[in-house]
């Protein structure tokens, strides 16, 4: 590949809007340009890393014994009514109408369409364990499309779906698919953790595990232990919990405090001179429609997922300002357990276990002192309704909990029968019963991979790839391309690594020494050889990427370097 004639169009300066290192990275480098919102275009360098990733996608996919096929984005609406989602799947669905006005959707996912293919075209237990994927673009109408390729509104998304016979099935299924996205993120050179997510609503008894690459950028939190056997994300994170011993202190009557203008827990730690632990902190919630009233202590957050599934609920929201003021009978903010009607009262087991706190009054401007669990307030549900925190203790007893940034770059879920059964995919058994399959499915952002190695690979100048997914190995630089000499040495080298199978990039630019090295740092190839004043004698300097140091060898030196 020669400099002169590919579109590498670099720039010095990221475009003002581009926030993420990575984003501005992939922008300069000449790697991707957007096109609208979330929507991008793969420009040749960023094309050819993008290939690679597929690659080791596939060799994997393949290795673990799932079949490549390839399905449409356009997906019926119909099917979507078939399994239930049409309606609920919200504004992210990308809809459409053809010309006889009949309904389609741009697929965010394909669950619907592999399932009905599956009822259609498989009828036998002997045809099963099956695992079929594809890679294919998605389109998702984001809330936030951002960070350039992180989260996009039409991406590239690796999805395999399962289909067994039980669940022990599954659960083999299950492990190659985890083991093989292991492979694949160590192969791409990410610093990764795979992480118990919850199953949540979505359907599925079961199991799922989200990978996550480690950075700040990363818009979901992680929890891992001291030691590192536990790993959840946020959502999912249990701590370990004992009741603390209970004292036979007489807790005085509860009574009201006049508290104008303190509503945060900021303001009543300074007005009652304690710490936001000994408060009562009271969030009013929807759960499908029914009201909801969350009790966690002053310095906890209250965790949705965990009272979602405390419910059995499907959708959470917070309650809106109007709806607080009818349920409490006073101004936001002064939400309390005590003498709340109308709303079902979760307490988290904390709060229960407190001697007495502080908590709102449900009445404008006043708190209550004194208010004990189970003599001033009775709850409906007591359970573990908060978020962990740094500093917990891991539930399975290995050290305290750390907090992590982490981007999500795979996720691997057991679904079971929730899509099978809408849609029809059972087989027969060996006794000629019909049985319904069990199925699993599991994705990878492949574009989303590329923004998430560069957020952890790159220094001061530039993008510094892996090897295994670098567009080019080797950046092959003469510094002046006016130097006879210097142009034929870097040719030949150049004609070498043609020859021996190793992608190289010829800058064959006539472009002043200190541009060329600049565009190289920004490009990132793994290795340099610069070929310059010395070329007459066949001597070039040798860089690697991630060294700071050069080293002066022979062309031969050189070429041997990298081929080895
Ligand atoms: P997120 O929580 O980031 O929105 P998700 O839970 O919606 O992700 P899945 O439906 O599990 O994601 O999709 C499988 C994979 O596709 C994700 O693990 C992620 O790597 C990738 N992905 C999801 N949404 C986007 C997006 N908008 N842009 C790029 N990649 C995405
Ligand atoms: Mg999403």
């Amino acid at each position: 590949m020669k400099q002169s004639q590919l579109l590498i169009p670099t720039l010095r300066e990221a475009p003002a809007d581009a926030e993420a290192v990575s984003h501005k990275l992939m922008l300069r480098a000449g790697l991707i340009r957007q096109l609208a919102s979330g929507v991008y275009t793969y420009l040749p360098f960023g094309f050819r890393v993008l290939k690679k990733v597929q690659e080791i996608v596939r060799e994997e996919m393949d290795r673990a014994g799932a079949q490549e096929l390839l399905m449409p984005a356009m997906q019926p609406a119909e099917l979507w009514r078939e399994s239930g989602r049409y309606d609920v799947y919200g504004p992210e669905l990308i809809r459409l109408k053809d010309r006889h006005d009949r309904e389609f959707a741009l697929g965010p996912t394909h669950e619907e369409v592999i399932t009905s293919l599956v009822a259609g075209e498989v009828n036998s237990y002997r045809q099963l364990p099956m695992t079929l994927y594809q890679i294919q673009t998605k389109y998702r109408d984001e809330r936030r499309p951002r960070f350039g390729l992180l989260r996009g509104r039409e991406f590239l998304m690796k999805d395999a779906y399962s289909f067994g016979r039980s669940w022990e099935e599954l659960d083999e299924t299950y492990r190659a698919m985890y083991e093989a996205y292991t492979r694949i993120f160590t192969r791409v050179g990410l610093n990764f953790r795979a992480v118990q997510a919850d199953a949540g609503a979505i359907g599925g008894e079961g199991e799922t595990h989200e990978f996550m690459a480690l950075a700040d950028i990363g818009e979901d939190t992680i929890v891992v232990s001291e030691n590192g056997t536990y790993a959840a994300n946020l959502e999912k994170a249990e701590m370990f919990w004992e009741r603390p011993a209970v004292s036979n202190a007489e807790i005085p009557a509860m009574t009201r405090v006049h508290t104008p203008g303190a509503h945060t827990i900021e303001q009543l730690c300074e007005f009652f001179g304690c710490e936001a632990s000994v408060f009562v902190k009271t969030i009013l919630y929807r759960v499908d429609g029914q009201a909801v009233a969350v009790a966690v202590r002053g310095d906890r957050e209250v965790n949705e997922t965990k009272v979602l599934n405390a419910l059995g609920g499907e959708i959470i929201e917070l309650a809106d300002g109007a709806d607080v003021e009818r349920l409490t009978g006073a101004a936001v903010g002064f939400a309390g357990p005590a003498g709340l009607n109308g709303a079902k009262l979760l307490i988290d087991r904390e709060v229960q276990a407190m001697e007495s706190a502080i908590a709102g009054a449900n009445e404008t401007d006043f708190h209550v002192e004194n208010a004990k669990p189970g003599r001033d307030f009775e709850a409906d549900l007591v359970g573990d309704y908060r978020n962990a925190a740094e500093g917990d203790l891991s539930p399975d007893g290995s050290g305290a909990l750390k907090f992590y940034r982490g981007i999500e770059v795979g996720h691997v879920f057991k679904l079971g029968t929730k899509y099978s059964e809408k849609l029809g995919a059972d087989y027969l058994d060996e006794e000629g019963r019909r049985r319904t399959a069990i199925m699993g499915c599991y994705g990878i952002g492949i574009s989303r991979i590329l923004s998430a190695v560069v957020e952890q690979h790159y220094d001061e100048n530039g993008i510094v790839w892996p090897e295994e997914i670098a567009p080019a190995a080797v950046h092959i630089i003469p510094a002046s391309a006016k130097d006879e000499a210097q142009m034929k040495l870097a040719v030949e080298l150049y004609e070498r690594f043609r020859a021996a199978g190793i992608e190289a990039l010829l800058d064959d630019r006539d472009e002043r020494a200190g541009v060329k090295f600049k565009d190289a740092d920004l490009l990132g190839l793994p290795y340099r050889i610069v070929v310059g004043r010395e070329a007459g004698e066949g001597r070039v300097e040798f860089k690697s990427r991630s060294a700071s140091d050069k080293e002066t060898m022979t062309a031969d030196q050189a070429f041997e370097r990298i081929v080895k």
